[in-house]
C-alpha cells in the first residue's frame, strides 16, 4: 500500500552536477516503482517519512511557472531520484505540465524512466528541442525484472514504448545499468532493443547504496551459487569480473552499428549531448552514489 500525499514547494527546478544535465528536476518525492538496488532510498533522510521505501510517494505541488530565461536551450533531466513516469502520474499529471512549460522554455530535456507511460507525452516530447528519452534496462527477463523492479512497466511494454518513440522521431537511448553480476545479460538487451536505440550505455551495479543487505539476500534467497562471485567483487575488490565484461560490450560495439559507453567505475552520463567531468549525483545512474539530495 503506498501512501500518497500532495507538498507545496517553491520550485521544482535544481541546479546538477550531473554529467550532461545543468538542471535536474524530480516532480516526486519517492517512487513505487521500488527497484531493489534504488539510490535514492538516501531520500528517506530528507523526508518526514518513515515508511519502506517505495511505500510512499510525495506529489510535489508549485505554484511558480519554470522560467523560460533560466532554462532556454539549457540541458534539464528529469529526473534523478525518482522516475517523473511513476505510475501516480497518470492521475497528477506533474510531469506532463512541467514538459508543457518545458515546451514553453525549449530546454533541452532528457528523460530517464522504467515506464511506457512516457508514450503518452510524446506530442509535446516532439515540441522540444533535440529531447532525448532513455529507458534503464537491468535485464529484459520478465520473470527477474518482478523480482528486482516490481513496479515498472513490464519488459514487453517498454519495448514497445521504446518503438513507438523511435517510429515518432525521438530520440531514445538505453541505459544498462546497473548490471548486476551474473544475472544482467548485457547482450541480450542490446539484441531486444537494437532497433530503436541511438546509443547504450552501460553501468555497473556498485554497492555503496543503502540497499546493499536487501540485494544481498535477494543474492542468498534467488542466487546462492553466485554468493562467491559477489563475494569476490564486493567484499574482496577485484575488478576482474568488470575489465573482461567491459572488453566484452566494448568489442561487441567494434563490431555492429550500434553506439557503445561503458561507465564502469566512471562518472556515468545520462546523455551523450554534454560531456564534462563534474560530480555526479543520481539513482537512476547507479556507478555513482548520490552524494547530495536534488531537491528543491
Ligand atoms: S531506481 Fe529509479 S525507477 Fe527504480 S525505484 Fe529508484 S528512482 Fe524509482
Amino acid at each position: 500500500m503506498i501512501r500518497v500525499t500532495t507538498v507545496p514547494v517553491k520550485t521544482y527546478v535544481s541546479k546538477s552536477k550531473i554529467p550532461g544535465a545543468e538542471y535536474v528536476i524530480n516532480p516526486y518525492i519517492g517512487c513505487p516503482h521500488k527497484c531493489l538496488y534504488c539510490y535514492a532510498e538516501f531520500m528517506r533522510k530528507f523526508s518526514a517519512h518513515r515508511e519502506p521505501w517505495g511505500d510512499f510517494l510525495d506529489v510535489k505541488i508549485c505554484e511558480n511557472p519554470l522560467p523560460p530565461s533560466q532554462l532556454f536551450h539549457r540541458n534539464v533531466l528529469l529526473s534523478s531520484v525518482t522516475d517523473p513516469y511513476n505510475p501516480f502520474e497518470k492521475k497528477y499529471e506533474v510531469t506532463r505540465r512541467l514538459l508543457e512549460q518545458l515546451v514553453a522554455c525549449q530546454a533541452y530535456v532528457s528523460i530517464l524512466t522504467k515506464s511506457a507511460l512516457a508514450t503518452r507525452d510524446i506530442d509535446l516530447l516532439m515540441q522540444l528541442p533535440g529531447c532525448e528519452v532513455a529507458f534503464s534496462f537491468s535485464t529484459v527477463d520478465e520473470t527477474v525484472r518482478q523480482l528486482i523492479e516490481p513496479g515498472t512497466s513490464s519488459i514487453d511494454e517498454k519495448i514497445d514504448a521504446l518503438k513507438t518513440l523511435h517510429h515518432a522521431g525521438i530520440s531514445t537511448a538505453i541505459m544498462a545499468a546497473p548490471l548486476l553480476p551474473g544475472i544482467s545479460d548485457w547482450k541480450a538487451i542490446v539484441e531486444r532493443t537494437a532497433p530503436y536505440v541511438r546509443e547504450f550505455r552501460f553501468d555497473s551495479l556498485n554497492m555503496k547504496g543503502t540497499f546493499q543487505r536487501k540485494l544481498m539476500d535477494f543474492i542468498d534467497v534467488h542466487y546462492s551459487h553466485l554468493l562467491p562471485l559477489y563475494n569476490e567483487i564486493y567484499l574482496q575488490g577485484k575488478h576482474d569480473y568488470w575489465h573482461k565484461l567491459q572488453q566484452e560490450i566494448e568489442t561487441y560495439g567494434e563490431k555492429h552499428p550500434i553506439d557503445v559507453k561503458v561507465f564502469f567505475g566512471k562518472e556515468s552520463s545520462f546523455s551523450s549531448r554534454l560531456n564534462t567531468t563534474e560530480e555526479t549525483s543520481s539513482a537512476h545512474m547507479p556507478g555513482t552514489e548520490s552524494s547530495q539530495p536534488q531537491l528543491f
